[in-house]
């Protein structure tokens, strides 16, 4: 409220001072706060705007004499900014139907504006138009201004203080993001520890700090309540969390990309947890979750979610494998191991022992991220990366990266000296290229207990630690399960 009326003091004020640009432009402003470290220039500079500009509207004589905290008023070309959102970005859970509702609009207009033909195709994280207006704000790195913007965010986390999780897509600006969000570009460029605003890429996960979650308009069957997926936007490679709660006890059952899920169901049948894994090569697109739950008389409420899924962009590399082990690439001795991978990590253990996010598997750094698309030996990049890369003196501890159960120590001809736990809920990792393994299958392990030591054991090319990490039967990238993966 008080932010409000100092706004609306400042557009007064802002008519008062400049009253040549502000006839038709009378909501085009916005209040910058002074931060440490900044310059009028650098300023000017984030808002695409003249240092001299700058000055003026603001009665500044001295351009290089501002202080940290002062209020500056930065005008915002194009159309003004409106009270009402120009846009909704779809949750989990939400119909066209319902969306339509929340904002007074009929489906046929909802539908006509955004040229959606087939109310199904409806997907998480889909920005639908709600006016014929223009998005607000073109900014320094986006001179031409693209109608929408792709964006997709999680729901804010009940948990954590109302911030919100924003995917960053192409086209986006900062200061775009802060005028949807009704924050500034500084709460931002601070709570992403961002040094310089004008370089944000897509796909870049940016906190929004106490920003107004997006209101819902769930569309659920009658029997489904707390929908939540996360993240919003799906990546090959990675993983995804579909959580829901049932009024009654059901068995839940589901299909996505022709798999079957497995389901944790908690609390008496009530409380649902399906983890995702999205294979590598997975084409982008919009992919349907089909769910099925049925209850203790037999009867069976269905529902489908369309998820979007964008490539992972992990780019390429070609190995050279020596002479002496050139027989490792012999199609039947992968297959044959692989077998032994899937038999072991294409489980389902119902008990859960990971808590939280995952720890490192060494003190180590990282040579070689996961996904990247491979060739052998000059062949074609059909295979990829399964795991991260950790690179170690032989002899470094091998940590286990959360607790779980031993449920394979052995020999592999490719992954030498491998370890695998299991985490419970179809998660394990893998740790493979080791000298000395000091666990046994059945063994309950604890994050961080040391399990072995780096080597180079197996088809490598140097002593290294390759981590990796299941989901549902799928290799995927561990690393997102280290960054607080689903909040
Ligand atoms: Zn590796």
């Amino acid at each position: 409220m008080i932010q409000r009326g100092l706004l609306l003091f400042f557009m007064v004020a802002f008519l008062l001072v400049w009253p040549s640009q502000a006839q038709d432009n009378t909501a085009n402003v916005t209040i910058h706060v002074v931060q440490r470290g900044e310059t009028l220039y650098r300023i000017a500079q984030q808002y695409g705007l003249t240092v001299s500009d700058l000055a003026a509207l603001n009665g500044l004589l001295d351009p290089s004499n501002i202080k940290v905290g002062q209020r500056l008023l930065v005008p915002i070309a194009g159309n003004p900014i409106p009270a009402q959102p120009l846009t909704h970005i779809v949750q989990a859970g939400e119909t066209l139907r319902s969306i339509a509702q929340l904002y007074n609009q009929t489906i046929e207009e909802l539908a006509a504006r955004n040229n959606i033909t087939d109310i199904n195709t409806l997907y998480i994280g889909q920005v639908l138009a709600l006016s014929n207006a223009q998005s607000p704000a073109p900014s320094p790195t986006q001179p031409q201004p693209t109608p929408i913007a792709q964006v997709a965010q999680a729901p804010a986390p009940a948990s954590s203080a109302n911030s919100i999780l924003y995917v960053v897509q192409r086209g986006d600006t900062l200061f775009r993001i802060a005028t949807r969000y009704g924050v500034t570009v500084n709460t931002l460029t601070q709570a992403n520890s961002i040094s310089d605003p004008t370089l944000i890429y897509a796909g870049q996960q940016i906190i929004i700090p106490a920003g107004e979650a997006p209101q819902i308009a769930l569309d659920l069957p009658a029997t489904i309540s707390q929908l939540d997926v996360s993240p919003t936007l799906l990546v090959e490679g990675k993983s995804a969390r579909i959580q829901f709660t049932s009024t009654v006890p059901m068995n839940v059952g589901g299909t996505f990309l022709d798999k079957t899920l497995n389901v944790a169901s908690e609390e008496s049948n009530t409380r649902h947890t399906i983890f995702v894994g999205i294979p590598v090569f997975t084409s982008a697109g919009i992919y349907p979750v089909t769910l099925v739950l049925t209850d203790a008389n037999g009867a069976q409420t269905s529902l489908t979610l369309n998820l979007q899924i964008v490539a992972g962009g992990y780019g390429r590399e070609s190995l050279t494998i020596g002479a002496d082990q050139a027989d490792l690439l012999n199609p039947n001795v992968e297959a044959a191991e692989q077998a032994v991978l899937q038999s072991v990590m294409g489980r389902f253990s119902p008990t859960r022992y990971f808590d939280g996010p995952m720890g490192l598997p060494a003190a180590a750094s990282i040579t070689s991220p996961f996904g990247r698309n491979r060739s052998y030996n000059g062949g074609p990049f059909d295979r990829f990366h399964s795991g991260t890369d950790f690179a170690g003196a032989p002899g470094t501890p091998v940590l286990a990266a959360a607790s779980g159960v031993v449920v394979m120590v052995d020999r592999l001809n490719i992954r030498g000296n491998a370890t695998i736990i299991d985490h419970g809920w179809g998660i394990y990792t893998g740790y493979w290229h080791q000298t000395e393994q000091y666990v046994s299958v059945g063994d309950i392990v604890s994050t961080g207990q040391v399990i072995g030591t780096i080597g180079s054991t197996g088809r490598v090319t140097g002593p290294h630690l390759h981590w990796e990490l299941w989901v549902n039967g799928l290799p995927v990238d561990p690393m997102q399960w280290v960054q607080q993966p689903f909040p």
